[in-house]
């Protein structure tokens, strides 16, 4: 990838960084990566020839320096399936089903998620904050899970509980607060403030808008496979790949469509189509305030104040300023907005499994009850192509799976949305999320991967402060200061050893009696277990880690 961010308030360049959220000039958080898609025209097409058909098959179009396969979970490539029953039904025989289902963890997020966590894994980010309506959160956590990074996910009281387990099962700490959607967006950035740690910006980010352009891409791709190619490809005028004449998805915030829009446009700047689908964007009737205000023609969205609707995935009562972009997609391709009430999308529902066989959430079903609606008062035609955004399903894992206590509750106090500052409620309320104090871990290693690879296994298992030296004499200044309740030391290590470490706490009053547990990948000589001996609690063989014994020496050691 290589690419800028230009600003669309002020036009300021820069460069991207993935924590950098604001414009260097005007502060403003709207801005656009721009690729030098002429050279790209020339260079894409051959590339692709020889690449999978997965998300990363577009990475010179993505922004991650480096993609990491060991981060991956399969994303993208997702099939594109004919709706022939629907299509008999409806009367159009090109309907197509665009199945994010079919994701990692069940929906179109697992785009989102697998792009901006290796965005961010590679601007060194270990710790961070999601606020969600469930699927960006149960995404988030999957690749968090697998890149190492702990997740703090905050989520309303309505979602699901079955999507909150889900989201607690891949380890992430899972708070609920009571409260609107966009009060959750209000208390996560408390907390991230109050923590001093990074917290995602969601579907706003680059990264997320990015990720969601492959959608567009691989729809051209499998449309152009299906179709094959037209009896004119000799002539140098046929683009390369071919587009719907509609594309339709369910929207709450908006910005994935937007991301789906920025990759039809790009193809078309690069020459691949020559045409963008027009964009029909689907909310719930009890809120649409994109659809509304749409329909009202008014230029900035009015907010639904109280969302009413079963379907809390699509609940963003302020769409703010992404209603203006989307509006402006809208109108340029001649689609239209439309709402469906919550009884349409659940007969949907079932006539999307009954007919096609695929099962859906609430919220892809809000497309699909568009769709029908659109084509029974003729907005769409007969005859023309139709691709829809399945965008989820979600499968839960078993109540009894996860004991009790996976999750903490945060009771807003009323509060004014207009107010910029958080009331004292609020930080009362946050201050019971987090005790006082996690226990204390050092892990003192001279490798990374070592070190990555322990705390891994203690975040999987718990709430730890973790601490991590390199050497010995780092470590020696860390547990002056931090007086953890437990050390993991290596023995072999240069400046000094594990061994000098353990003579130097021992030597003093403040740290002689802080639990240690040695880990080591050496065979030990009888002379050297001889040393150990009454030192530390237990000795390790490195490799050992996960086994029960180790988990068990830490938990008992801790509590
Ligand atoms: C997030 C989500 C949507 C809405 O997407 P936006 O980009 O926020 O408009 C629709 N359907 C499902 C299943 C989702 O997870
Ligand atoms: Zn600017």
């Amino acid at each position: 990838m290589s690419f800028i961010l230009r600003c669309i308030d002020c036009g300021q360049k820069a460069p991207y960084f993935p924590t950098a959220t604001n414009c260097p000039q005007c502060n403003s958080q709207w801005r656009e990566a721009e690729y030098d898609l002429e050279t790209l025209s020339k260079t894409l097409p051959k590339l692709l020839a020889n690449r999978p058909f997965d998300l990363w098959r577009y990475r010179e179009l993505l922004p991650v320096q480096n993609p990491n396969p060991s981060i991956s979970l399969g994303e993208g490539g997702t099939p594109l399936i004919r709706a022939t029953n629907l299509g008999l039904m409806l009367g159009c025989p090109n309907i197509f089903i665009k199945d994010e289902r079919q994701g990692p963890t069940a929906s179109f997020k697992d785009r989102q998620a697998a792009v901006s966590i290796a965005a961010l894994k590679e601007a060194g980010i270990t710790e961070m904050v999601v606020a969600s309506t469930g699927n960006v959160a149960i995404a988030y956590s999957a690749y968090a899970a697998r890149a190492g990074i702990k997740l703090w996910a905050f989520v309303t009281s309505l979602v699901p509980a079955v999507k909150m387990r889900e989201i607690a099962l891949y380890g992430s700490q899972v708070v609920k607060v009571t409260g609107s959607y966009d009060a959750v967006k209000r208390a996560a950035s408390e907390f991230a403030k109050q923590r001093n740690l990074y917290q995602s910006m969601g579907a706003r980010s680059n990264s997320a808008v990015e990720s969601m352009k492959t959608i567009a891409f691989e729809i051209a791709e499998q449309l152009t496979a299906l179709h094959g190619t037209s009896d004119s490809t000799t002539d140098s005028e046929t683009p390369l790949w071919q587009t719907p004449d509609w594309y339709i998805q369910a929207i709450s915030g908006g910005m994935g469509p937007l991301g789906v829009a920025k990759g039809f446009s790009e193809l078309e700047k690069m020459g691949f189509i020559n045409k963008k689908p027009a964009l029909a964007g689907i909310q719930s009737a009890g809120c649409a305030p994109i659809v509304n205000s749409w329909k009202k023609g008014l230029e900035i969205a009015e907010p639904v104040e109280v969302p009413r609707t079963h379907i809390e995935t699509l609940a963003t009562g302020d769409p703010g300023r992404t209603y203006q972009l989307l509006r402006k997609e809208v109108d340029a391709t001649r689609g239209v907005f439309e709402s469906v009430t919550d009884e349409e999308a659940f007969r949907a529902m079932h006539v999307l499994a009954k007919m096609e066989g695929i099962s859906a959430e609430p919220a892809s079903a809000v497309a699909f009850a568009g769709l029908f609606k659109l084509v029974r008062s003729g907005v769409i035609k007969p005859e023309e192509t139709v691709v829809i955004n399945c965008t989820g399903h979600t499968m839960p894992p078993e109540k009894f799976v996860l004991g009790d206590n996976w999750a903490r509750n945060v009771v807003l106090p009323d509060t004014n949305p207009d107010e910029k500052t958080p009331q004292e409620g609020v930080l009362a309320a946050l201050s019971h999320v987090v005790p006082e104090r996690f226990p204390r871990i050092i892990i003192v290693d001279d490798t990374t991967e070592a070190r990555l690879l322990i705390r891994r296994i203690l975040q999987s298992q718990g709430d730890f402060n973790i601490f991590e030296a390199s050497n010995g004499k780092e470590a020696l200044k860390i547990i002056r200061r931090e007086k953890p309740d437990l050390i993991i030391l290596d023995l072999m290590m240069p400046e000094l050893d594990g061994f000098g470490v353990l003579d130097e706490l021992k030597a003093s009053s403040e740290t002689e009696n802080i639990p240690v547990i040695v880990s080591t990948a050496k065979e030990l000589t009888a002379k050297e277990r001889e040393r150990l001996k009454g030192q530390i609690q237990s000795l390790l063989q490195k490799g050992d880690f996960m086994s029960d014994e180790f988990l068990d020496e830490v938990h008992a050691i801790i509590n």
